[in-house]
């Protein structure tokens, strides 16, 4: 838990942020500016600063098997994953995070 991260503040349930779906290591939930019509994002519980500070490969299969997973609950069949890694990408908040975008089912 990083104190000044606005992810682990979610992730720790200080917002009541309701979770679309959680596993042992990561959790899912909406983005609150959603670019797409389904905008969720996946994000390791364990505070984790960007894909370049991922070291664990268990982790890194977790978080896409959280993808898969999510969308399947869903029924979401079609949508694109996006990782902003770094400032001048666009990467905005300090914990690593998949963007998963898709239209209504
Ligand atoms: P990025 O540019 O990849 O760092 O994306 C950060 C994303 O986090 C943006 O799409 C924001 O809309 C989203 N975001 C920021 N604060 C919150 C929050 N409190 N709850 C949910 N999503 C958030
Ligand atoms: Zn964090």
């Amino acid at each position: 838990m990083s104190e000044d991260c606005i992810f682990c503040k979610i992730i720790n349930g200080e917002f009541n942020t309701e979770f679309v779906y959680e596993t042992e290591n990561t959790v899912v939930f909406k983005d609150i500016n959603p670019k797409a019509p389904i905008h969720l994002l996946v994000c390791p519980k364990a505070h984790i600063s960007s894909l370049n500070e991922l070291e664990d490969k268990a982790l890194m299969a977790e978080l896409l098997q959280t993808v898969k997973d999510v969308t399947k609950k869903i029924g979401l069949k079609s949508y694109q994953t996006h990782i902003n890694t770094g400032k001048e990408a666009g990467q905005v908040v300090f914990h690593l995070h998949i963007h998963i975008l898709g239209k209504e089912n």
